[in-house]
């Protein structure tokens, strides 16, 4: 099909939510996307920090075939085996006991939320609870999740939303603290803000929020959606910190394109949800869960962690060669291969650019270009992004 045609016929039919590039997407190979006329670029977003294992990945294409042929949903009232096990990867790499599984992202995050509600009722007998978030946080697009997301664009348009949420700022312990009363549920925060800016957490900072959760008896949720699953160079980032959270909420990379989402949590925390207080018709189905599954075994096998520390270094010095070339680059932060530049202008024209030079990549906020490839890229795609970057730097602002 004619790709103009197809442009304006999906605009006059799907809702206006996206500001879409002009580009139609047709198929992958590794690092590589390919339009349907054969156009290659570069891909430094991974289906905003999805698709971890490289397009194409014959293992994991392969796993999910397989399933397909036996069965594809069964509902959460009986067992299966694809869930029993990603269920066990997930607790093994994270620390956690037990897990749900959702849909999304923004799913995980309601049912942390809903153990955060379940688990002062069950210590009060109240429904008087409140939870601390972070300014510049996001965690999904539902109301709950929407409720706890610190850019208030995102949710004045919604309100009213779910009640008794306090924000705090990010990296301010003090800030946290003076929030802090006896109706405090739980504290939910990234351990590295993702559409916020890409900003890691202080070391000084989770670790003391981790500690006032404790000796208030409030709940540590860690959403890491975007952070999660090996980007940072550890399979869950608290781990680089120290600290463990009582709820996680994990997504993007766990089905590696395939949607499936989960919360996990630990002691107290993952006893409070009973039967009758939460559920999901496809949550956790054979086919998502084979996903899931696939994924923690091909992060073994292909050596995925390895590769996130060995590039992590590479990304950072070649990005800081950059920075220092471009007076308008004012930052560069983060944490494995989650890295963001901060520029004194918004980045958008800099983005089309680099497109058209061949590279995706996407912001992270209006001023800042994020770099989320995918965790099996070599030093071969980080020069050719950095190619394509400076060309494209020069060009908008030159
Ligand atoms: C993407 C994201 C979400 C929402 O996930 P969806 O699958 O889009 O619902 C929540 N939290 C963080 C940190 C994210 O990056």
């Amino acid at each position: 099909m004619d790709k103009n045609l197809l442009m304006q016929g999906a605009e006059s039919v799907l809702m206006h939510t996206y500001s879409r590039f002009p580009i139609v997407l047709d198929h992958g190979e590794g690092m590589y996307l390919y339009e349907t006329d054969g156009t290659k670029y570069l891909d430094f977003a991974a289906g905003i920090a999805v698709f971890a294992l490289g397009y194409g990945n014959e293992e994991y294409n392969e796993a999910l075939k397989s399933q397909v042929d036996k069965l594809l949903h069964t509902s959460n009232y009986y067992y299966n085996e694809p869930a029993y096990a990603a269920a066990k990867s997930v607790c093994e790499a994270s620390g956690m006991e037990r897990v749900f599984f959702t849909n999304s992202g923004a799913e995980a995050v309601e049912g942390a939320l809903k153990i955060a509600r379940r688990y002062y009722y069950n210590k009060t007998g109240k429904n008087d609870s409140t939870i601390i978030a972070m300014d510049h946080s996001f965690h999904g697009r539902t109301m709950g999740a929407v409720s706890v997301t610190g850019k208030a664009a995102y949710r004045e348009p919604f309100e009213p939303l779910i009640g008794g949420i306090r924000f705090a700022e990010y990296n301010n312990l003090a800030s946290v603290e003076a929030l802090f009363d006896d109706t405090t549920a739980a504290v939910i925060m990234e351990t590295v803000q993702g559409e916020g800016g890409i900003y890691p957490a202080d070391s000084e900072f989770i670790k003391g929020v981790r500690k006032l959760c404790d000796e208030r008896g409030a709940l540590l949720i860690l959403d890491e959606i975007q952070c999660g699953m090996g980007r940072t160079g550890t399979m869950f980032a608290y781990q680089q910190y120290g600290v463990l959270p009582d709820v996680v909420t994990i997504a993007k990379a766990l089905g590696c394109g395939v949607p499936v989402g989960a919360f996990a949590a630990r002691g107290i925390a993952a006893e409070v949800l009973v039967p009758g207080d939460h559920g999901s018709t496809y949550g956790g189905n054979p086919f998502a869960c084979k996903a899931a599954e696939t994924v923690f075994a091909l992060f073994e096998k292909q050596h995925v962690l390895e590769n996130v520390n060995g590039m992590k270094t590479y990304l950072w010095d070649t990005l800081e060669s950059i920075r220092a070339e471009f007076p308008c680059i004012i930052g560069h932060r983060g944490l494995g291969l989650m890295q963001g530049l901060a520029f004194d202008r918004p980045v958008g024209e800099i983005v089309k650019a680099t497109m058209k030079h061949g590279c995706i990549l996407i912001a992270a906020g209006n001023d800042v270009i994020r770099f989320i490839p995918p965790l099996v890229i070599g030093k071969e795609h980080v020069d050719e992004m950095a190619k394509a970057l400076r060309a494209a730097i020069r060009e908008v602002t030159e």
